[in-house]
C-alpha cells in the first residue's frame, strides 16, 4: 500500500495530498468534518488542576459510593463467575441485567419487557446507535435549546441538521414545537427525531411539567416524528418525585434511553435503550457491528450490585448530596451574582445561568480560569453558534464550600466584565431568545 509521505516541516504539502501537519487530511470521510473536540474536553486539563474550582464537568460524586461494598461485589463475581464475566456476551446484553433494568424503569411507571431492552456502552452509545439507524446526511433532528453537548456531537457526526426549539421553566414549549414542526414540514424537510431530556435537563436544569408531557408526545405523533427520550437523571429528583416518562404515553413512538452512570457509576459504561420491537432489532444489529457486545464484566458487576446491595438507598443518598450542592449553588448565586438569572433545578447536576446583557461567557472563560474557576460556556450547547450569554454550572462534584468559593470567584469575573461593558459597550450577543427564558429567580 502506498502511504502519502508526511511532508517534511520544510516543504510545502503536495497539492491534493493533505497538509503539512496531517498527510491524510484529504482522505477523511466527509462526516468527520463536523467533528470537533467538545468545549468541555478542551477545558478538562485546566479544570482538573486542584486549585481550580471546576463547575464545568458533570462528574458524579463517586466518593459517595461505598467502595468496599463495590469491591466485594466485583471480587465475588470474578471468583465465582469469572470465566463468564470475562468472556464475550450477547449483542443485546445480559438477560439478567435486562430483566433488572425493567424494574429500574418501573420506578418511572414504564411497563417493559427485557426483550425490548438493548444494553449499550453508556447511553452515549445508545444515542449513537439511534442516530446511526435513522439519520441520513441533511435530515433534521429537532432538539431543545440548549441541548446536551454529547448528543449534538453525535448528530453532527451523522451530518444531521439540528433545529432548536425553546424551553422555559417547564421544559420544552409545546406551541414552539408545533410551530417548528409545521414550518419544517412546509419546507419539505425530513424530520427524523425529536431529541429531549425531560428530567433535570443537561444543561438547562429544567424539568418538563406533567401537563406538557402528553402534549409533547401528541405533537410528535401527529407529525410522525420519533421521540428520543434521554433520561440519565430521572431518579435524581430532590423531592423524590418521579414523573412518568414520555415513553409511557406512547411506547411505539418513543425510544427511551437510561444509564447507570449517574445513579451508580459511569466507569462501568453501562446504559440502555428501550425501543419498539422493530427498532430494537436494528439497534442490536448496529451495536453488534460497532462493538460485538457490551462488556460482560461491567454488566454482571452492575447486575450483582443491583441484586445484593441497597441501590435504592444509594440513589436516595446521591439525591440528598446533590440537593445540598444545588442549595449551595443557588444560595451563592443569590448572594454574589444577583444581576444574573438562573434556573432552579428540581434534580440532577446543573443550573443554567443567563448573564447580564452585553456579557459573553465564552470570551470571559480564559479570565475565569485565571481566577481559578471553570464553567462551560453556553455556546457548547447550541448547534447554531448562539448561547454566548449563558453558562452551565455543574454542582455535582465540588463540596458545598468549594461551590460557594467558585461562585464567588465567578462573580468577581462577571462584575469586572460588567464594569468594562458599562465603560466600553457590549462584549457579546445580547440575545436570549431561542433559549430557556427563566422566570424571576426563586433562590
Ligand atoms: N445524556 C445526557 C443528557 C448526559 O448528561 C450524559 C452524560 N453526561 C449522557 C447522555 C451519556 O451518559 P453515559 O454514556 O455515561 O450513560
Amino acid at each position: 500500500m502506498n502511504h502519502p509521505s508526511p511532508s517534511s516541516p520544510h516543504e510545502p504539502a503536495t497539492p491534493g495530498r493533505g497538509t503539512r501537519l496531517d498527510p491524510w487530511f484529504d482522505s477523511y470521510a466527509e462526516r468527520t468534518h463536523g467533528m470537533r473536540a467538545s468545549e468541555i474536553r478542551a477545558l478538562f486539563s485546566v479544570a482538573n488542576r486542584p486549585e481550580v474550582v471546576s463547575l464545568a464537568g458533570g462528574m458524579p460524586f463517586l466518593a459517595g459510593l461505598p467502595m468496599d461494598v463495590v469491591a466485594e461485589v466485583t471480587d465475588r463475581l470474578l471468583r465465582e463467575r469469572g470465566t463468564v464475566a470475562l468472556q464475550y456476551g450477547s449483542g443485546q446484553g445480559d438477560v439478567a441485567l435486562r430483566e433488572q433494568i425493567t424494574t429500574v424503569m418501573a420506578e418511572e411507571a414504564i411497563a417493559s419487557h427485557p426483550d425490548d431492552v438493548v444494553v449499550t456502552t453508556g447511553s452515549q452509545q445508545a444515542l449513537d446507535l439511534v442516530t446511526r439507524i435513522f439519520v441520513d446526511p441533511g435530515d433534521v433532528v429537532v432538539a431543545e435549546a440548549p441541548s446536551y453537548v454529547g448528543a449534538l456531537g453525535v448528530f453532527r457526526a451523522y451530518q444531521a441538521d439540528v433545529v432548536h426549539v425553546p424551553m422555559d421553566d417547564d421544559g420544552l414549549v409545546p406551541e414552539a414545537l408545533e410551530a417548528t414542526l409545521t414550518r419544517l414540514e412546509s419546507e419539505g424537510r425530513r424530520v427524523k427525531l425529536l431529541y429531549t431530556v425531560p428530567n433535570f435537563h443537561n444543561p438547562g436544569g429544567t424539568t418538563l411539567s406533567l401537563e406538557r408531557r402528553p402534549a409533547i408526545v401528541a405533537i410528535a405523533r401527529r407529525h410522525g416524528v420519533l421521540i428520543l427520550e434521554d433520561n440519565p437523571y430521572g431518579l435524581l429528583g430532590f423531592d423524590g418525585d418521579v414523573l412518568p416518562a414520555l415513553q409511557t404515553y406512547d411506547p411505539e413512538g418513543v425510544v427511551y434511553l437510561g444509564s447507570f452512570s449517574k445513579t451508580f457509576a459511569p466507569g462501568y459504561r453501562v446504559g440502555w435503550a428501550l425501543a419498539p420491537h422493530a427498532i430494537r432489532e436494528r439497534l442490536v444489529l448496529a451495536s453488534e457491528s460497532a462493538i460485538l457486545c457490551p462488556s460482560n464484566m461491567s454488566q454482571m458487576s452492575i447486575s450483582a450490585y443491583l441484586a445484593t446491595c441497597d441501590w435504592r438507598g444509594q440513589v436516595k443518598q446521591y439525591r440528598e448530596q446533590y440537593r445540598e450542592r444545588r442549595d449551595a449553588t443557588l444560595g451563592a448565586l443569590a448572594e454574589f451574582l444577583p444581576d444574573a438569572r438562573w434556573t432552579v433545578p428540581a434534580g440532577g447536576f446543573y443550573t443554567w445561568l443567563t448573564l447580564p446583557e452585553g456579557l459573553d461567557a465564552q470570551a470571559m472563560l480564559p479570565r475565569a480560569v485565571t481566577e481559578l474557576v471553570a464553567y462551560v460556556p453556553g455556546t457548547a450547547f447550541y448547534a447554531d453558534g448562539t448561547g454566548h450569554r449563558h453558562i452551565r454550572l455543574s454542582y455535582c462534584y465540588p463540596t458545598p464550600e468549594r461551590i460557594e468559593e467558585g461562585v464567588r470567584r465567578l462573580a468577581n469575573v462577571v462584575n469586572d466584565e460588567l464594569d468594562l461593558v458599562r465603560m466600553f459597550g457590549t462584549a457579546g450577543d445580547s440575545q436570549v431568545s431561542g433559549t430557556i427564558n427563566p422566570g424571576p429567580n426563586q433562590a
